[in-house]
């Protein structure tokens, strides 16, 4: 079984977006009503994954994708938290058909209705009916709802703590995902993206979050962001600022995933970072779609980088199952898998 903990619903059909232009157009123009919720079939959500993520998924030989809605589309910049809460149901709504078609092949992750200035309240809830209703897996947590302005406070802060609570509650993890960029100096994959991993995973090292929720589990995705290649920095930083070593003070509590488009960075990364945290992923298909024209191969398709690097069975093992397995645990009820940590 090879799991791919980081994958979007990049294709939805059109009835999705035309939602979300609905909604749009009503917020420049009260006198419209309220979009319908999005009209897509059953025939038309298959067509939009057999042609990529399915077709990619078969070709490459993975088995299993934790899947959200878009993260570049969540914009929780836009609008009001009643604007984020309609769309974050219309998005799970279509995960959950998805996983509903697809059983063996995706497992669900939740946006949440976040909203600048609002409180967790929204999306304390959401989380709970994904959960509990669609069976999702997870959440995808947005440190920066206010599109690459961080006018949130740090993750690490007593406000987010409500929601932590829910995950503790529910034993589900996040990934921390940043969405589109509304501020022109950060390209929204290309930089606010890995910026808000290196953020988040700095934000960590200063705090006691982990005491505080010894259980709390995070996936910080593309790779860790500069993270894993400056990792001297961060033990360097810890040990100035009197903090515990990584490995005591946040390794049981974050795990980062293989987002990397390079075999080179995907070496560094299994080099530097413990096996044990870190997860296949591929973003597929998503970020960067393109062949490399050195290789031959689509710059997302990182299974490869891993294969080869010669790994021995219980390294790959790990990748590739076992550790999403430990990080996801709902997953295993979920793909009818028997848990194998
Ligand atoms: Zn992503």
């Amino acid at each position: 079984m090879i799991i791919d903990c980081h994958g979007h619903y990049t294709t939805a059909p059109a009835g999705l977006q035309a939602f979300r232009q609905g909604q749009i157009a009503g917020l420049a123009d009260a006198t419209l009503p309220s979009p319908l919720a999005p009209r897509v079939s059953d025939d038309e959500i298959r067509a939009s994954l057999e042609g990529a993520q399915l077709k990619f998924s078969r070709e490459r030989g993975t088995d299993l994708t934790i899947f959200s809605p878009r993260a570049s589309a969540m914009a929780h910049h836009i609008g009001t938290q009643t604007t984020s809460i309609a769309w974050a149901r219309a998005c799970n709504d279509l995960i959950a058909r998805v996983c509903a078609l697809y059983p063996r092949n995706f497992a669900g992750v939740a946006q949440l209705p976040q909203s600048p200035g609002a409180d967790l309240g929204a999306s304390i809830a959401e989380l709970e009916r994904c959960v509990n209703e669609l069976g999702f897996v997870g959440i995808n947590l947005n440190p920066d709802p206010s599109g690459g302005h961080w006018t949130s406070a740090p993750l690490t802060d007593r406000f987010w703590y409500p929601l932590y609570e829910k995950m503790v509650e529910f034993d589900l993890p996040a990934m921390v995902h940043v969405s589109s960029s509304c501020n022109a100096n950060f390209h929204a994959t290309g930089a606010h993206y890995l910026n808000a991993d290196t953020t988040a995973f700095m934000q960590f090292i200063t705090s006691d979050l982990f005491r505080d929720f010894p259980t709390l589990r995070f996936v910080i995705p593309h790779g860790g962001g500069a993270v894993p290649y400056h990792w001297g920095r961060y033990r360097g930083l810890a040990q100035d600022l009197g903090r515990p070593t990584l490995e005591h003070g946040l390794l049981g509590n974050v795990f980062f995933d293989t987002c990397v488009y390079h075999r080179p960075g995907i070496a560094l990364l299994l080099d530097v970072v413990p096996i044990d945290n870190i997860l296949f992923g591929s973003e597929m298909v998503g970020a960067v779609r393109g062949i490399d024209p050195r290789t031959g191969h689509h710059y997302d398709d990182t299974k490869r980088y891993i294969d080869a690097l010669g790994l021995d069975d219980d390294t790959r093992a790990k990748i590739f199952e076992r550790n999403a397995l430990r990080v996801y645990p709902r997953l295993a009820a979920v793909a009818g898998l028997a848990v194998a940590t």
